[in-house]
């Protein structure tokens, strides 16, 4: 079955359908795997250290108001940088990641013109991309001035330095399990 694992090579108009498709790839390495890699010792160590490392970048973004600041600007204000296909820096990789942690996915786009990602309160997703941790605009810059923002990409550096960390040892584990090269592990846009 595995063997026969239809990975990611179909070029659909719909904009939503690269996604789906990961979606998809995903859910089929995760049911296949799930269970050879709960009971590997070193990734659920990674993986538990990446989740505490979310919750604390998370928590510092939150008492420095980062978040409310981009509820403001991407709810109320209807402006917000999580358009439309951005949900395709989000790898197969990272969905898989979400899946390990019982993190739920979501099925369909819920906010025409944005991100596939995008909830009535901002991202609905827990593992997120490099880029949309790691981007902060001029607006986020200016009210957090030097010291905060020295400290956020500090702890940053933790969180993303693990999901590079993960990403690398499953598609590791992948490639071995299934004897193939997985780029689309890794694949972001419009290929
Ligand atoms: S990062 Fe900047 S542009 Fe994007 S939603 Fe937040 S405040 Fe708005
Ligand atoms: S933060 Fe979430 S909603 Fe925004 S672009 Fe990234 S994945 Fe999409």
């Amino acid at each position: 079955m595995i063997k026969n694992l239809k990975l990611i090579k179909v070029i659909d108009p719909d904009p939503t359908s690269l996604i789906l498709e990961k979606i998809k790839v995903a859910e089929e390495l995760f049911d296949a795997w799930n269970d050879y890699f709960y009971k590997d010792e070193e990734f659920m160590n990674m993986l538990k250290n990446y989740e505490k490392a979310v919750i604390k970048s998370n928590e510092t973004m939150e008492k420095f108001g980062t978040f409310k600041e981009c509820y403001v600007c991407s709810v109320l204000e209807k402006k917000g940088c999580c358009k439309a296909g951005l949900e395709n820096e989000v790898t197969v990789n990272i969905l898989l990641i979400n899946m390990f942690l019982g993190k739920e996915i979501p099925k369909e786009r819920e906010v025409p013109l944005r991100c596939f990602f995008v909830g009535p309160t901002g991202c609905k997703i827990f593992a997120r991309p490099f880029l949309c941790r790691d981007y902060f605009c001029k607006r986020l810059l200016n009210m957090l001035g030097d010291e905060k923002y020295a400290i956020i990409t500090q702890v940053l550096q933790e969180e993303l330095s693990l999901l590079y960390k993960l990403t690398n040892y499953i598609k590791k584990e992948l490639e071995f399990l299934l004897g193939e090269f997985l780029i689309e592990l890794d694949l972001t846009g419009v290929a």
